[in-house]
């Protein structure tokens, strides 16, 4: 059993596994077709189909396949111009790829809270912070504590759910911020009705084995602004000026999404809108069976946002819910159901530590108390029951 809410493929035999890719016949088809043609590598017309398809599904005019989540968010922050030593604000409570991606720019994040209800980003503490911050003569923005200039916000679409963009994007206006979105848990939600992926100057998605869509391993940038597009795809190509001589303008990556991986992808991306309904029956279906137990908080999903439903997680309060995450992680495992805690908050993380935090008290608070239950698409109602079952019988085992 792996053990990394990020490596979700071995699932023991006859587990319920927690986000376990969905596989078809048109994967298998179209995979086929790329492997007939002999296009397994970074030539051939997959990958050029696969970003059309991408920008086209959400509404973006480019869109750049990259390697993984990942290297899509690196590529993201370099080309929105943040530099060595610059500061990125970014939430505590998230998969720990984008604060690892500032650092790849030699930048550093600066952690904030997330609200208690929906689990996002706060903007009364993103503004908190930069209230504190020295604008100097040429109106750039400066840390105190660190002397670091903040260059940009980062905010991560958590779980499935959209960060609130309006009250954050006049944040970065306000402080003069390079604004840079993580979907990548988030494909296929929308914020006031407007999908992600529209919503900021540049967006990351991410194709990991348990995302929305899968690749095997993959990524996508999104923009609607085509210098940066080109820019960002010389970048993940190792910056080639020369293709025939090998001459190279700046030093770029080898971030390629290969013409295999974007076969399976442009089949997932036929089925996105059948996932993202499914994923909310399995909330609903979750919410209506769990909702009113004592010391079970799911996350709630915000009047502006509809929720692609990545994980449905909770908070567990022990006393009132009769055992703590922990404890009610090992009885689901007893019963065949893989449940994972959230990420430690990164303001913990010793992977952070030179790094600027602002008081993260909810960000500590859902992370030790939070569990998500199997969300796959491929979910049955009948398997989901025995979930269900499952959670309420740990109450008083
Ligand atoms: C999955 C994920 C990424 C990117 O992941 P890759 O595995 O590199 O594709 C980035 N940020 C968050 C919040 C994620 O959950």
């Amino acid at each position: 059993m792996r053990s990394d809410l990020h490596e979700p493929g071995a699932v023991r035999a006859g587990m319920i596994g927690l986000a376990t890719p969905n596989l078809g016949a048109r994967e298998r088809e179209l995979v086929l077709e790329c492997l007939d043609a002999g296009w397994v590598s970074s030539a051939g017309p997959f990958v050029d189909r696969f970003e059309k398809e991408f920008a086209t599904a959400v509404g973006a005019r480019f869109a750049v396949a990259t390697a993984s989540g990942t290297a899509a968010l690196h590529v993201a922050l370099r080309v929105a111009g943040v530099d060595q030593d610059d500061e990125v604000v970014l939430p505590s409570l998230t998969f720990i790829a984008p604060a690892n991606a500032v650092r790849y720019q030699g930048a550093f994040p600066v952690f904030v809270d997330v609200d208690p209800g929906h689990w996002q980003i706060a903007p009364d503490a993103v503004r908190a912070f930069l209230k504190k911050c020295r604008r100097d003569a040429e109106g750039r923005f400066w840390n105190p504590e660190t002397k670091r200039r903040v260059r940009a916000l980062l905010p991560v679409d958590l779980l499935g759910h959209p960060a609130d963009h309006d009250a954050l994007r006049a944040l970065a206006q306000e402080y003069g911020l390079a604004y840079v979105e993580d979907a990548t848990e988030s494909l296929g939600a929308s914020y006031k009705k407007k999908a992600l992926g529209t919503i900021a100057p540049v967006t990351a998605f991410s194709f990991n084995g348990n995302k929305l869509i899968t690749t095997g391993g993959g990524g996508m940038l999104v923009t609607d602004d085509e210098a940066l597009a080109t820019r960002a795809k010389y970048l993940t190509t190792q910056a080639k000026d020369d293709p025939v001589e090998f001459v190279h303008g700046a030093v770029g990556y080898n971030y390629r999404l290969t013409n295999l991986q974007a076969a399976l992808g442009i089949a997932q991306l036929e089925r996105l809108d059948a996932f993202v309904a499914t994923k909310r029956h399995i909330a609903a279906r979750y919410g209506a069976a769990l909702g009113a137990v004592p010391g079970f908080r799911p996350i709630t999903e915000a009047s502006w946002a509809a929720s692609a439903w990545w994980l449905f997680s909770a908070e567990v309060d022990a006393a009132a819910f009769g055992c703590d995450r922990r404890e009610l992680s090992a009885r689901l495992e007893r019963a065949g159901v893989q449940a994972r805690p959230l990420w430690q908050a990164l303001h913990e993380s010793p992977a952070h530590q030179r790094s600027w935090s602002e008081p993260c008290p909810v960000a500590t608070r859902i992370q030790s108390a939070a569990i998500s239950l199997p969300s796959s698409t491929h979910l049955a109602d009948a398997e989901q029951d025995r979930v269900i079952a499952a959670v309420l019988a740990s109450r008083h085992a």
